[in-house]
C-alpha cells in the first residue's frame, strides 16, 4: 500500500487515518478536512448511520490521530480535549485507551467533567484492568486506563505498578464481546499505537514487545473472525517509521539476541537518571536495565545531557528531551540494530485481509482504496 498524504509522500498519522477514514488524502496534521476546508464524513459515522455499532481500541490516547481519523473532522490533530467531546456526541459504542487528561475535570483546562457527560449518555466508565471483569452487557463503554498513552508492554511486564492496565488483547476482546451480538453488526479499529512511539524513540526492545502484543491481539481478532465466518479483518499499518535494521557483522545473531535481556524501555531507563548520578551509578543502572556495560566515555556523554551540557531531541513524542538518539547508538554498538531516522518513512507497507470481501483487496493499493473497500464490503 502507498501511504502518501496530500502534502507529502511521508504521511503523519492524522492524514494516514483520514485516508482510511474519510477516503480522501488530506494535509498532514489534519483529520478529514480537505484543501478548501470541506469536511469528509468519517467512516465510523457512516457505519453508525447504517445502524452498526462502532468502536476504537488503542494503546495511546483514545483521542489520538488514528482513532480520531475514523470518527471526527478536525483541522488540528492535537485538539484532543475537543475530540473527546465530539466522541460523546457521536455516541460511539466502545472507546478503550488512554488520555485521562482529556476527560477528567481536574486535568482539563475548561474543568468540564466529560466522564459525567458520558455517564449521562448511558456509558459504563472503566478505569482499570479489573473493571474489564465487571462489564454490563449491552452498555456503551468508555475505558480510560491512563493519563497519556498506556504503558509500553515491556514496562508493563517488568513494573508491578503498571500491571492493572489492560493489554491490547484484553481491550480488543472486550470490544468484540460487547458489540458482536448486535443484529446489524459492528466495526472496530484496534491500534497498537506504541509500536509507532517506540520507533520514534529508536527503542528496539519496546518496539519488539509492543509488536508481539499486537500479534497477540491479531490472534484474538482472528479467532473471533474464524468462528464467526461473517467478519472481514484487515491488518495493516498506516506508514513506516524509522526503519530499524539488523546490521551485518560476525556477532550479529548473538548481539541481536542480547535484546531479550532488556528489562525496560529506554524512556523508563533515561527518565530515571538524575544529574546527581556518578559515573558508577549510571553504569549500574544501565546494567540493571539492559545488561550493557558502559565505558567511561559513554557514561560521561550520557550524563552530559542531565547536566544541561547537551540537549536531547525535541519532538512530538519526546517532550522531556531525553537523549534517545545517543542511547540507541550506544545500544547499537551492542545489539547491531541501526535506525535511519526518528520519524515516519514513505515506504510501501503490507496489507492483509481475511474473511468475506477479502477478494476486493487488489495486489497494490493506495491508502484511500481501503476506505472504499470497507464500505463496499458492507454494501454502503
Ligand atoms: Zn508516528
Amino acid at each position: 500500500m502507498d501511504t502518501a498524504s496530500a502534502s507529502s509522500i511521508v504521511t503523519d498519522s492524522a492524514a494516514a487515518s483520514s485516508a482510511f477514514g474519510g477516503g480522501i488524502r488530506v494535509k498532514n496534521g489534519t483529520l478529514n478536512i480537505g484543501a478548501n476546508g470541506e469536511k469528509h464524513l468519517p467512516i465510523w459515522q457512516k457505519y453508525k448511520k447504517a445502524g452498526k455499532k462502532a468502536g476504537c481500541v488503542t494503546t495511546v490516547t483514545i483521542t489520538h490521530a488514528t482513532p480520531a481519523g475514523f470518527c471526527v473532522n478536525s483541522s488540528k490533530r492535537n485538539a484532543e480535549p475537543h475530540i473527546a467531546e465530539m466522541y460523546a456526541d457521536l455516541e460511539l459504542d466502545v472507546l478503550l485507551g488512554g488520555g485521562d487528561e482529556f476527560f477528567n475535570p481536574a486535568k482539563r483546562e475548561d474543568k468540564k467533567d466529560l466522564y459525567s457527560v458520558y455517564r449521562q449518555k448511558g456509558y459504563q466508565i472503566l478505569k482499570t484492568q479489573t473493571d474489564l471483569k465487571e462489564i454490563k452487557k449491552g452498555e456503551k463503554l468508555l475505558g480510560i486506563f491512563s493519563t497519556g498513552a498506556l504503558p509500553y508492554s515491556i514496562d508493563r511486564n517488568s513494573l508491578p505498578e503498571l500491571k492493572n492496565t489492560p493489554t491490547l488483547t484484553e481491550m480488543a476482546n472486550t470490544a468484540i464481546n460487547q458489540m458482536k451480538d448486535h443484529p446489524a453488526g459492528f466495526v472496530l479499529q484496534v491500534e497498537a499505537g506504541k509500536v509507532d512511539w517506540s520507533a520514534h524513540a529508536n527503542d528496539v526492545a519496546a518496539l519488539i514487545h509492543d509488536q508481539l502484543a499486537f500479534d497477540e491481539a491479531v490472534k484474538t481478532v482472528m479467532d473471533f473472525a474464524e468462528k464467526d465466518g461473517n467478519t472481514l479483518v484487515i491488518i495493516t499499518t498506516d506508514h513506516g517509521n524509522a526503519n530499524p535494521g539488523t546490521i551485518y557483522g560476525t556477532d550479529a545473531t548473538k548481539n541481536f539476541n542480547s535484546i531479550s535481556d532488556y528489562k525496560y524501555t529506554n524512556e523508563y531507563i533515561l527518565n530515571n537518571i538524575h544529574k546527581e548520578y556518578s559515573a558508577k551509578e549510571i553504569k549500574d543502572w544501565i546494567y540493571e536495565g539492559n545488561k550493557i556495560i558502559l565505558n567511561d566515555d559513554e557514561a560521561k556523554h550520557l550524563l552530559s545531557f542531565y547536566n544541561g551540557l547537551e540537549k536531547g531531541e525535541e519532538g512530538l513524542y519526546n517532550y522531556k528531551k531525553l537523549p534517545f538518539k545517543l542511547y540507541s547508538e550506544i545500544q547499537k554498538s551492542r545489539n547491531s540494530v541501526g535506525w535511519i531516522s526518528m520519524d515516519h518513512s514513505g515506504d510501501y507497507v503490507e496489507v492483509a485481509a481475511y474473511g468475506p470481501g477479502n477478494e476486493l483487496l487488489k495486489p497494490f493499493v493506495k491508502n484511500t482504496d481501503l476506505h472504499d473497500l470497507m464500505l463496499k464490503v458492507c454494501t454502503l
